[in-house]
């Protein structure tokens, strides 16, 4: 299969980009102002739905039935009720097909914000400032999900239609468990590549961390603090488990010069703690102490070793120091608890994406390395679809005043279009 795309129709198609980069600014800028944290992503869903029909896709939405998914070995333990939220597909399908089928994924769900009063604009305004645009999710990854959509406008806008099967996937809860597209893939999702526009800076992701995500509940003795000895304070128990994870954690990394790429990583197995919380009141020995965090691992590791390992430091813990014993942590697995993937260099899929990518820029196409979840992992690992997590420049995603720059949107777009086109093949319509 060559890569063959006329000079021509490239600039077509290009040019298509270009001339309506201010209505995927503006589409970026409806999807950003409708809030999507986890389970709450029907707004924004709907928003894409309607911007799928209008373009005549093949539309379907559907939600994640937990009990069907559970056995699926892409899932991961959910917490919360999805009856209230759901994915979208949509789907070209040429009569006769006779190029290579592609799936252009992005998650809708977005991180809390944090403060809101500390963002300098505020963040669901999608506020436009020279080149930047801010806002939750702008960058990771509702302009990955523009960049989808307005991709595959310009190469019908250029007077094109694709010679093999395209399918847009808008999907839910990628931030705390992939379960959006693992449900995508258990419903029978495929496809001879996958893109993902994740916030990468312009370079290809060519592995990832496998990643487990906990709650650790720790329990005290409660008592009056005139007599401290006839208590145990669970949070100062808690403490001692985040001591033990921080050598895990230590542990963890010292195995980074066995794994290429991320022995150049400072801190490859990342420990966050992310929530705390603890106590009942000021004046009593605090009775309960919960946490919750995640923690990663090398592409090769299978997660279940390592939930084994996490699982033995705190009976090793609760072995070795009497405070502990009493006060029995207990863990609970919620969220993503999946492999990473590495992208050997060569594939057909990458080739295509750096000769797109040198269009655009006449530069080199990078390979990177991103030590967290991504939903390519999914499909690298669960269905032997080779995944591409290719998307723009961002700063503070995850942090206050995340921002996406729009220059490089611009770029990704026309990038992932002659990709599109390349990939799939045109025909003139
Ligand atoms: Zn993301």
């Amino acid at each position: 299969m060559t890569h063959d795309l006329s000079p021509e129709a490239a600039e077509a198609i290009t040019a298509a980009v270009e001339s309506r980069f201010e209505h995927q600014l503006a589409f970026l800028e409806e999807v950003v102002r409708a809030p999507s944290l986890r389970g709450a992503e029907a707004g924004v869903q709907t928003i894409v739905l309607d911007a799928l029909r209008k373009r005549d896709y093949d539309v379907e939405t559907y939600g994640i039935d937990v009990e069907a998914l559970r056995s699926h070995p892409a899932y991961s333990p959910a917490t919360i009720d999805y009856a209230d939220t759901f994915n979208v597909s949509g789907t070209k399908t040429p009569v006769t097909a006779t190029g290579r089928s592609l799936i252009l994924n992005a998650h809708v769900d977005v991180v809390p914000t944090a403060d809101p009063d500390h963002w300098t604009h505020p963040p669901f305004a999608a506020t436009r400032v020279g080149d930047w645009m801010y806002g939750r999710g702008a960058g990771d990854m509702k302009a990955g999900l523009s960049a989808n959509i307005f991709a595959a406008d310009a190469i019908d806008a250029a007077g094109f239609r694709l010679n093999a099967p395209l399918e847009l996937q808008s999907v839910i809860d990628e931030e705390v468990t992939g379960n959006g597209t693992a449900a995508a893939i258990a419903r029978g999702a495929r496809a001879d590549a996958v893109l993902i526009p994740e916030p990468t800076d312009e370079a290809v992701i060519f592995a990832n961390s496998g990643v487990i995500k906990f709650r650790i509940s720790v329990h005290g003795v409660s008592a009056h603090p005139r007599e401290p000895e006839s208590g145990l304070s669970a949070i100062e128990a808690a403490f001692l488990v985040i001591d033990a994870l921080k050598k895990l954690q230590a542990e963890w990394n010292l195995e980074k010069t066995d794994h290429a790429g991320f022995d150049a990583l400072a801190n490859p197995a990342s420990l966050n703690i992310g929530t705390i919380h603890g106590g009942e009141w000021p004046s009593s020995i605090p009775f309960s102490c919960v946490l919750e965090g995640r923690i990663g691992f090398y592409p090769s590791d299978d997660p279940a070793d390592r939930m084994e390992k996490l699982e033995k430091t705190l009976k090793d813990l609760q072995e070795s120091d009497s405070r502990l014993a009493k006060a029995a942590p207990r863990v609970d697995w919620v969220g993503t608890c999946q492999a990473g993937y590495r992208l050997e260099a060569g594939s057909d899929a990458e080739k295509a994406l750096a000769l797109s990518h040198r269009d655009v820029n006449g530069a080199d196409l990078k390979r990177s390395i991103m030590a967290c979840y991504l939903d390519a992992a999914l499909y690298m690992n669960h269905s032997g679809i080779p995944a591409l997590t290719y998307g723009p420049l961002t700063r503070n995603i995850h942090g206050i005043d995340e921002c996406v720059n729009l220059p490089s949107l611009l770029r990704v777009t026309r990038t992932i279009a002659l990709f599109t086109a390349r990939w799939c093949g045109v025909s003139p319509k």
